[in-house]
């Protein structure tokens, strides 16, 4: 037995332990081989992370279960041991609540910061250096492998992931060794620049979603998301013409429509043109962080109500185009707690330290060497408003919010109107 399973075998001993003490209510025991666990573990980072905030993992998911099989003793019996070895209720309750509404545990890598091209509303700094080596994504796979969750997903961002393909490659495999059988998926956000029918072909043997960024007609591609290199065409290189070999060889896909104020007008030639190109889901991720003036209100409220005249168009004739915004959860700024850790295994919130520098220390939340579990990453610090207020300035928050509820209130209009069940 090597190493890294013999400390697996360790933690599920004492795991099973502790879950012995805690189901009898003899917290001293749990905690007394909580103690002793962590002495025993402390010597090994990957130790460390696995028996790092076991008891309140254990607990949260006695409660878990409890709640599901609605065994009301139970539920009742845990409430009180976790209150005696945690603390008041209000102290952990968020945090219950938050480990409920997991079910697939998610981790972020950004694997460079560098990119083929230079969008015009992307204020991410592009540079040289910064790339993830394989010890750092070694250790940021043991961090999502810590979380226990049956679900895993591990996704690849940047900066253009694409261009450290050796090290996507690595990390699917790696994490697909790692997890022993566990439910893995993987996701890489893309602008689909290196993105040959050849890796198309290996990660079809993999189960891998692409989002692939887009932003519609040659005009919009060729002046918004600039390459990098002068007078290269940034359509030529872009993904626009991959839908048969992405479908040939079953990727999962969607795409991300960028709309920006600065092509409020043709936005939806923009979205028909990629339509017309063999894609079927799309999402529209309309350009936060800029300001958007009435008139691009105006004009983005205008276009989405002939966006809902040509989806109903092309529904009525049998095509399966579907605007992934449809079916989600209605929010006016999407500010997730996403654990994303850095190409120098820093750990932050979510991703926004990536273009706001001056909350990347806020949103920082550890470095991959100090050991910890993923849970503790997923649920301590800040979420929600705080998160939102670290994500954004105030008054571009403000100004962003009022784009959100155009869009809202649009999708919950195409609602009531009825959807197709693709
Ligand atoms: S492709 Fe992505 S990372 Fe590159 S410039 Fe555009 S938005 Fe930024």
């Amino acid at each position: 037995m090597n190493d890294s399973n013999d400390i697996i075998e360790r933690v599920r001993h004492l795991s099973s332990a502790i879950d012995q003490a805690l189901k009898a209510g003899d917290t001293d025991t749990a905690l007394a081989l909580m103690e002793t666990g962590q002495h025993d573990m402390s010597k090994s980072l990957r130790g460390q992370r696995e028996i790092d905030d076991l008891i309140r993992r254990t607990l949260f998911s006695h409660l878990d279960a409890a709640r599901r099989s609605t065994d009301h003793t139970a539920e009742s019996r845990l409430l009180t041991t976790a209150t005696d070895i945690l603390g008041p209720k209000e102290n952990w309750l968020p945090q219950l609540k938050q480990y409920f509404m997991e079910d697939r545990a998610r981790l972020v890598v950004v694997l460079t910061w560098q990119c083929e091209t230079r969008c015009t509303y992307c204020t991410i700094p592009k540079q040289d250096g910064r790339e993830m080596d394989a010890h750092t994504l070694d250790s940021a796979i043991e961090l999502l492998m810590s979380s226990g969750r049956e679900k895993l997903e591990l996704r690849f961002f940047g900066g253009e992931p694409m261009m450290a393909w050796e090290q996507i490659q690595y990390g699917i495999e790696k994490a697909q060794s790692a997890c022993q059988g566990r439910d893995i998926q993987f996701m890489i956000t893309t602008n689909g620049y290196a993105l040959t029918p050849e890796r198309v072909a290996w990660l079809g043997q993999h189960p891998v979603q692409l989002q692939i960024a887009l932003d519609g007609l040659p005009e919009a591609h060729n002046v918004h998301r600039k390459s990098v290199v002068p007078g290269e065409q940034s359509y030529e290189h872009s993904a626009i013409d991959k839908a048969a070999v992405l479908h040939e060889h079953g990727v999962s896909h969607e795409i991300i429509h960028v709309v920006h104020p600065a092509r409020i007008n043709e936005f939806v030639d923009d979205f028909e043109h990629i339509v017309d190109q063999g894609f079927e889901r799309i999402q529209i991720n309309w350009a936060h962080n800029v300001i958007w003036h009435e008139k691009h209100l105006q004009a983005f409220a205008d276009g989405l109500h002939k966006l809902g005249d040509l989806l109903r168009k092309r529904w009525a004739k049998g095509e399966s185009i579907w605007l992934v915004n449809l079916g989600e959860t209605l929010l006016k700024i999407r500010t997730f707690r996403e654990i994303t850790v850095d190409h120098d295994g820093q750990i932050y919130a979510n991703n926004a330290f990536l273009y706001r520098p001056s909350s990347a220390s806020d949103l920082c939340l550890g470095h991959l060497d100090e050991g910890h579990n993923w849970w503790r990453y997923r649920l301590d610090g800040a979420d929600g408003e705080a998160l939102k207020k670290l994500s954004f300035a105030a008054p571009v928050a403000e100004n962003n919010a009022r784009v959100g509820t155009v869009f809202s209130s649009w999708i919950r209009w195409m609602q009531s109107q009825g959807l197709p069940d693709f």
